[in-house]
């Protein structure tokens, strides 16, 4: 545990978000954080969903975004991603929680007696589990400041109790706590009008939990103009300094520098009676704007499954994912342009595969289940084929053996345990103890979760990326490379270039140069732990490869 000044009390920063959601709540907590840090501030922050859930890691990609894997294997909201991303943090479990694990411990706690006989309520004893995890979290991290998102909207049924413990808190220490709400103000395209009544509501029904916003982060697809602040602070009992415009801008990574020209860290500062330094920003600005300068496009083909929601695609599911290519491309002073394809499409037609073609480098993500397999090998197969950079990640890597082991090496219908458990051949297996879980029905929080160390064998692609001879990579996954097959695979051509440190699983699979410019696969997350100053090796190896082929 790190060790705590005497005397010093957390600043808390709450974020809730009004109006509706996906207007960039997280994006905003992670800027707010940065800022601060940027003054010299010591920053942790958490995040709070409002799901029964315990973790994320039981829903649908399609229901929840991506699941985010800490270090320590919990699986978490694509928030904390942008926390880590943004603020360069690693967080842990302390820095999460949902309804569902919240309730868990309280009952666990009263089946243990420990409650001493006191009749267990929602309130206080709920909020009062949250206010407590939010000082652990900020002992642990000796912040100055925690900034707290609570997940949903205002006026939702189930978010009302994270809000309790925000009023409880500023009860005891008003001097202490300051609410944030990240709210939309609508331009209707028939009214040619901005319009503040939505938030004017939403702060009202926050009103209505006896918390009364500080700030308010007006998010709008254009700058709130000097009559539009006026209005908004007037109905909402705020200054007009104290409402923050947020329009659209082209990169979320420009959101920090955006939300200082409203001097935002000042405004908090001041509020919280924080002592900060002068702001030193100047590092993040380069990256900022290196990324804007990027100007000739690198095309890269993202091939999965979850993109539809309805009539809608829905990127965020691969969102870590995303960030990476573009931190990567970014970096080597590439435009990534992405496209989300669907997989499924090259099984009901396999002639449409020829269109990666078009691509200057192709990615298949993490993924479960059978939907859309065979047109992913198919896809990996064009790829190592046609010599197209391809960088597969988790099942992006296990279907690179598949698809390895059933054409290059004849091994008729090799295939995963996942898709066909009677396989004559199963390159990819569930491991032992694996295997007894699902059979006791333990799904939650029981995969290969977190960060594991692998070992790097000299002279590969891998080894040339990382620079490095052992790494620790963050896991998601049952199924593993099939021992038995391992010195078949090598036999035929397939370099596992890293091994776990006892040399039992295949970390990483690829090709050698000499044969195809890049094709590789990997076991863990990389995406995971990429960011805007610190691209991910592997990412980069990809991006510069695909950057060759588009040259
Ligand atoms: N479905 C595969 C497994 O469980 C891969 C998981 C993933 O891609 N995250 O091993």
């Amino acid at each position: 545990m790190a060790k705590r000044t005497v005397g010093k009390r957390v600043k808390c920063i709450f974020v809730v978000g009004g109006v509706m959601s996906g207007v960039g709540k997280g994006v905003a907590a992670s800027s707010i954080g940065k800022i601060l840090q940027a003054r010299g501030l010591t920053v942790t922050a958490l995040k709070i969903d409002p799901y029964i859930n315990v973790d994320a890691g039981t829903m649908n990609p399609t229901e929840h975004g991506e699941v985010f894997v800490l270090s320590d294997g919990y699986e978490t909201d694509q928030d904390m991603g942008n926390y880590e991303r943004f603020m360069g943090l690693r967080l842990d479990r302390g820095n999460y929680m949902t309804t569902g694990s919240v309730y868990k411990s309280v009952i666990d706690r009263e089946r243990n007696l420990e409650y001493g006989g006191q009749c267990v309520q929602v309130v206080p004893h709920i909020p009062r589990e949250v206010i407590s995890r939010i000082r652990l979290a900020a002992k642990n991290a000796d912040a100055d400041v925690a900034i707290i998102e609570i997940g949903g909207t205002v006026g939702e049924y189930e978010n009302i109790l994270f809000l309790e413990a925000i009023r409880m808190m500023k009860f005891e220490h008003p001097e202490d706590v300051i609410t944030v709400i990240v709210s939309y103000v609508p331009t209707p395209s028939k009214v040619g009008e901005m319009k503040t009544k939505p938030t004017q509501h939403a702060v009202r029904t926050l009103n209505g939990t006896g918390v009364q916003p500080d700030i308010i982060i007006a998010r709008a697809d254009r700058p709130l103009d000097e009559k539009r602040k006026e209005k908004v602070a007037i109905f909402c009992s705020v200054h007009k300094e104290d409402v923050i415009s947020a329009p659209d801008i082209e990169s979320i990574y420009d959101v920090p520098l955006n939300f200082e020209k409203d001097h935002l860290s000042d405004l908090i500062i001041r509020k919280l009676g924080l002592r900060a330094k002068t702001r030193k920003i100047g590092e993040w600005e380069a990256l900022v704007s290196r990324a804007k300068s990027a100007k000739k496009p690198v095309k890269i083909a993202v091939v999965g499954k979850y993109f539809k929601t309805g009539d809608y695609v829905l990127s965020d599911v691969y969102i870590s994912v995303l960030e990476a290519i573009k931190h990567a491309s970014f970096a080597v002073g590439r435009r990534p342009e992405i496209s989300w394809l669907d997989s499924a499409e090259y099984e009901s037609s396999p002639a449409k595969v020829a269109e990666l073609k078009g691509y200057d480098g192709v990615l298949i993500p993490g993924g479960f289940g059978s939907r859309g397999i065979e047109g992913k090998i198919t896809a990996i197969r064009f790829c190592r084929e046609n010599k197209i950079p391809y960088f597969g990640i988790c099942y992006g890597m296990q279907l690179l053996v598949v698809e390895y082991a059933r054409n290059v090496l004849g091994l008729k219908g090799a295939n995963t345990a996942e898709i066909d458990p009677k396989s004559k051949h199963l390159v990819i297996d569930i491991m032992p103890e694996q295997k007894e879980k699902l059979i006791h029905k333990d799904y939650g929080g029981s995969m290969r979760l977190g960060g594991y160390a692998a070992v790097i064998e000299p002279k590969t692609i891998a080894a040339t990326a990382y620079r490095a001879s052992e790494i620790f990579e963050r896991h998601r996954h049952r199924y593993e490379v099939n021992p038995e097959y391992v010195d078949r695979l090598r036999e035929g051509g397939l370099v596992f270039s890293a091994t776990s440190p006892d040399g039992v699983l295949m970390e990483i699979a690829e090709l050698p140069k000499a044969k195809h410019p890049f094709f590789l696969g990997v076991q863990f997350h990389p995406e995971f732990q990429s960011s805007l100053a610190d691209p991910h090796p592997l990412f980069l190896a990809f991006i510069q490869a695909s950057s060759k082929r588009g040259a």
